[in-house]
């Protein structure tokens, strides 16, 4: 028997099936089919255990989970809230400096006109 047919075998090996007498003695003197042999089982008992390893959820844990939840998105809301506040100050700030600067130049033309009309 060669080990790719064996590794059809292997589940029912497991499982404590018959393979048969030609079967049986290839893994008795095979390494390979019984190191996956072996692999097979530990991946078996890995599978049973987790399916035992069940969390049950705590009591309170949807309640304290919605509360951060929406700490969280009360948070983020407030942060937009003042970013959008800070633009509005930023913009106030910059229209308040166009308009003085705007106001400086106006003074500065009337201050030549006069200069001018004084000196002709
Ligand atoms: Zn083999």
């Amino acid at each position: 028997m060669r080990c790719d047919e064996m590794t059809a075998l292997l589940p029912a090996l497991v499982d404590g099936e018959t393979v048969g007498f030609e079967a049986e003695s290839h893994v008795e003197t095979c390494l390979r089919c019984q190191a996956e042999l072996a692999r097979y089982r530990r991946l078996l008992r890995t599978l049973s255990m987790l399916r035992t390893r069940y969390a049950e959820p705590t009591p309170g844990l949807l309640g304290e989970t919605l509360a951060v939840i929406t700490e969280a998105a009360e948070h983020g809301a407030r942060r937009t809230l003042l970013s959008g506040r800070r633009l509005a100050y930023a913009g106030a700030i910059g229209g308040s400096a166009l308009a003085a600067g705007a106001t400086a130049a106006v003074l500065i033309a009337r201050s030549r006109k006069r200069a001018l009309s004084l000196a002709g």
